[in-house]
């Protein structure tokens, strides 16, 4: 039997909400599967695909942060489209089976309109790595996608199944939107820190924004969703309170399974028998019935 791992010393937004099997997709033994297990599962050709794109868009930007956010710096369309390229290249190489020719079909003509769409962003920072601190004890890590001048701070998604908004007034009704206001409340709480460790004031809300970019095979025209959303105080509050529970579920030595939902996107269900019948077992035993 191998070692099995101490809890890591941090936390971020993926690791809280796995975690913690009352919020969607939540299923503290999938997050133990590779945390203190330690065993290793391979992203998805969706993921691999979304990686490329966010590359291409950091690149994109990148013209505009390095001069501080000046909007009146042209994007460097150009760059992302071989950025894009080669992300791709490298999904083809690594998923050979994958569609990766419609799908690259679609992810040019999308990452023109991406740029069309941000010609007057003011970007300052992008794919920025944070650290903050709950209660002074609980580390929590995270990358930001994109930080704009007027601490506006957005966050990329690419997916196969585009936002469900509402056709008049194009309020975003999906079922997402909730995990999408927390995470972006991760990001915020990890900026209030920067800005008072710099001594200067941050007042609450914050503005957010998530630029939903839904990604097809087949595909005929781009599908690009940017929602706007508040971020308040509270939800900040909540954010914390999240972190504190996923904190002490991490350290509990006891990691229940969640099997429904959670499993259609878990990667261990080759390994899970909990899959099959909901139970709560310690994870030191659970190792040991499937080795
Ligand atoms: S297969 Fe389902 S129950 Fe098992 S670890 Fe994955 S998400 Fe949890």
């Amino acid at each position: 039997m191998p070692d099995l791992l101490e809890p890591p010393d941090h936390l971020s937004f993926s690791q809280c909400t796995t975690l913690l099997n009352e919020l969607p997709y939540g299923c503290a033994q999938k997050w133990a599967f590779e945390r203190i297990a330690g065993i290793p599962w391979a992203p998805s050709t969706a993921m691999a695909v979304g990686s490329a794109f966010d590359d291409a868009v950091t690149r994109l930007f990148h013209p505009r942060t390095v001069r501080g956010g000046d909007a009146s710096v042209p994007l460097d369309v150009e760059g992302a489209l071989r950025e894009l390229e080669v992300g791709v290249n490298a999904v083809a190489m690594n998923w050979p089976e994958a569609a990766t020719e419609r799908v690259t079909d679609v992810l040019g003509p999308t990452l023109v309109e991406y740029a069309r769409l941000h010609e007057s962003t003011p970007a300052l920072a992008t794919q920025q790595d944070l650290t903050w601190w709950v209660d002074g004890e609980i580390p929590v890590v995270g990358r930001l996608d994109r930080l704009d001048r007027g601490r506006v701070i957005t966050d990329l998604k690419t997916t196969g199944e585009a936002p469900k908004l509402d056709k008049d007034t194009g309020e975003c009704l999906d079922r997402r939107l909730d995990g999408w206001r927390l995470q972006l409340s991760f990001y915020a709480l990890a900026l209030e820190a920067e800005v008072l460790e710099a001594g200067e004031e941050f007042l609450w809300p914050v503005s957010g924004a998530m630029d939903v970019v839904t990604i097809r095979a087949g595909q005929v025209k781009p599908k690009i969703d940017i929602i706007p959303v508040e971020l308040t105080a509270d939800l900040a509050e909540q954010a914390k309170e999240i972190v504190r529970r996923a904190w002490r579920v991490s350290r509990s030595g006891i990691y229940p399974a969640n099997p429904g939902d959670p499993c259609g996107r878990c990667p261990y269900t080759g390994l899970c028998r909990e899959a099959r019948a909901v139970e709560t077992v310690p994870f030191s035993e659970l190792w040991s019935r499937l080795s």
